[in-house]
C-alpha cells in the first residue's frame, strides 16, 4: 500500500485534509464495533452507526490513513447508467434495470450523506457523456442508446461538430450524452466527509489487520502483533478483501492511474471555446476517462492493469496520459500535469459485488467492479443495516443483489490478457 501515498486530486500538499495523522493502534483492546478501512465504504457504516445513535464503543482501523484509498483517488463519476460495467457490458434487460436501480439507490445514499452533512465537493448534476473517436466503435454507442431507450433513461445524442462546442476537442466523433449522473471531486468529498463523520471517533491509522478469529468472540490482528476484540466486526477494504481471504477467488484488484493539470488560464479556456465542465467515459473499458473540472482543469485516467506486484511503471502511465491529453487538445503542448496518482479498483468475473457476512458477527462488503462511489455509501450503511437486524429497503435492494461468481483459473493472467487484447485489437481510444 506504500504506492499510493498522495491524496489522489490534492495539488497543493499544505491544503491537505489530513495533516495531522491518528496514532497507530500500541495495545490490545475490547470494543463493540470494529470497522476495518476508512474509506467511502467504512465511513458510510460509521455515519450509519451514528445515525441510528448507537451508543457502544466504535473503532474505525486503517493500514494506511483514512480516506487515502481510491475513495479520494476516483474519477469523480457518480454514475446512474453505465456502458461497460468493470470488464463486463450488461445487455440483458433485465439485469440492466437490477444495475440502473441499484446504482439510482447508491446516488440518493451519496446524496443524503452529502447534503445532511453539508458537504462542499462540487456536485454537478449534469449528466456524462459516453464517447468514441472510432468509427469502428460506434455500434457499441448504438447498442447502448437501444438499451437505454428499452430501459425508458433519458439521452441526447452528439456528433462531432456539436462535440467540439461541448467539450472543445474534436477528438470525439460520437457520444451518448444520459442526463442522469454526477460529476463531483472526490477529495474534497472525502475531505468534508472526514471533518464531520471521523469527529469524536476512536480511529487508528497506520493500523493493518492481518488476520482475525471468528471462533467465539470475534477478534482482530493487527501487523504490530496486537489484538482487537470486537462484538462486531465490519470489514470495508475494497480492493484488499482477498488479502483478509474475504471472498478470495470472487476478485481480482486492477491499478488506474490518472493525471491533472493545472487550471487552464481564461486565455486557453477561450481558446477552447470555454466549454462548461464535463466528464466523458470512453465506449472500450480501457479507454479514457476524461473530466474537464470546475476549476478548468483536466483529468485523465488511461491506464489499467492487474496489481502483479506491488510496483507499478507510474513513469510509463504519465507518458500515455500526455499522450492521450495531447490527442485530444493538440494546441496545449505546453502545458504540463500537477499531480499523478495511482489507486486501486475491485473487479469480478461477472461484474458483480460481494456483500454478506461470515457469520452474526463479521459483515463485509465490496467489489464495486470501478463503480462504487455510490455503491460504497449504500454497501456501508447496508451492513449496518444487517448487523442491528433492521429491516429496510436498502438493505433489500443490497441483499437482493447478485454477487460476484468464481474468477477463472489464473485470473489475474485472465485479466491482463483481456486488457491487452482490448487495447490491441480494435481503434485506440485511450
Ligand atoms: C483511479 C480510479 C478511478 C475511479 N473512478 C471512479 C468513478 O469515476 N466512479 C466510481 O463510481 N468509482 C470510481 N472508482 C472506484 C471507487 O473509487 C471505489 O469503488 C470506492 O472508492 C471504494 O470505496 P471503499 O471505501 O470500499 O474502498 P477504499 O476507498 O479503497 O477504502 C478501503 C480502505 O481500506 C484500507 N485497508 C485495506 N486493507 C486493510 C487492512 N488489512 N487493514 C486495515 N485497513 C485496510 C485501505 O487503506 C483503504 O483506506 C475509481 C477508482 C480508481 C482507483
Amino acid at each position: 500500500m506504500n504506492t499510493f501515498q498522495s491524496f489522489g486530486w490534492e495539488i497543493n500538499p499544505n491544503l491537505n485534509f489530513k495533516n495531522k495523522n491518528f496514532p497507530s493502534l500500541n495495545e490490545d483492546i475490547n470494543t463493540d464495533w470494529l470497522i476495518i478501512g476508512g474509506g467511502l465504504t467504512g465511513l458510510s457504516a460509521l455515519n450509519q452507526l451514528k445515525k441510528y445513535n448507537i451508543t457502544d464503543k466504535v473503532i474505525m482501523v486503517d493500514a494506511g490513513r483514512i480516506g487515502q484509498g481510491s475513495s479520494s483517488r476516483n474519477s469523480g463519476f457518480l454514475v446512474d447508467s453505465t456502458l461497460n460495467n468493470g470488464a463486463t457490458t450488461i445487455s440483458n434487460i433485465k439485469d440492466y434495470k437490477q444495475k440502473y436501480a441499484l446504482n439510482l439507490a447508491g446516488i440518493s445514499e451519496l446524496k443524503n450523506m452529502v447534503t445532511e452533512n453539508n458537504i462542499s465537493c462540487d456536485w454537478t448534476a449534469k449528466g456524462k457523456y459516453h464517447a468514441a473517436a472510432n468509427n469502428n466503435e460506434f455500434y457499441k454507442l448504438r447498442k447502448f442508446r437501444g438499451l437505454l431507450s428499452e430501459v425508458g433513461i433519458d439521452f441526447d445524442e452528439y456528433h462531432q461538430e456539436e462535440l467540439l462546442n461541448l467539450l472543445g476537442t474534436n477528438f470525439y466523433k460520437y457520444a451518448i450524452k444520459t442526463s442522469g449522473g454526477i460529476l463531483l471531486n472526490p477529495q474534497k468529498l472525502l475531505q468534508g466527509l472526514f471533518f464531520k463523520i471521523c469527529k469524536n471517533s476512536n480511529i487508528y491509522e497506520d493500523t493493518k489487520i492481518v488476520n482475525f478469529f471468528i471462533d467465539r468472540e470475534p477478534q482482530a490482528l493487527t501487523s504490530r502483533g496486537f489484538k482487537i476484540k470486537a462484538k462486531k466486526i465490519i470489514i470495508a477494504t475494497n480492493a484488499w478483501l482477498p488479502e483478509l481471504k474475504i471472498k478470495k477467488n470472487r476478485s481480482i484488484p486492477l491499478i488506474l492511474t490518472s493525471s491533472i493539470t493545472r487550471p487552464l488560464t481564461s486565455k486557453e479556456c477561450s481558446e477552447i471555446g470555454n466549454p462548461k465542465p464535463w466528464g466523458v467515459l470512453s465506449v472500450k473499458p480501457t479507454g479514457a476517462t476524461v473530466r474537464y473540472t470546475n476549476d478548468h482543469r483536466i483529468m485523465i485516467r488511461n491506464t489499467s492493469e492487474p496489481l502483479l506486484n506491488s510496483k507499478i511503471n507510474f513513469k510509463k502511465c504519465i507518458e500515455k496520459h500526455k499522450e492521450g491529453f495531447l490527442k485530444r487538445f493538440p494546441t496545449f503542448c505546453n502545458i504540463d500535469f500537477e499531480n499523478s496518482w495511482s489507486g486501486l479498483i475491485s473487479v469480478s468475473r461477472n461484474g458483480k459485488p460481494v456483500f454478506g457476512k461470515l457469520n452474526d458477527k463479521v459483515y463485509y462488503a465490496g467489489v464495486y467492479n470501478g463503480g462504487g462511489l455510490g455503491l460504497s455509501v449504500l454497501f456501508g450503511a447496508a451492513m449496518i443495516d444487517s448487523a442491528l437486524k433492521v429491516n429496510n429497503t436498502r438493505l433489500n435492494i443490497v441483499s437482493n443483489f447478485p454477487q460476484a461468481n468464481n474468477l477463472p483459473p489464473f485470473p489475474k493472467l485472465a485479466a491482463y490478457l483481456r486488457i491487452k487484447l482490448d487495447q490491441i485489437f480494435g481503434s485506440n481510444e485511450a
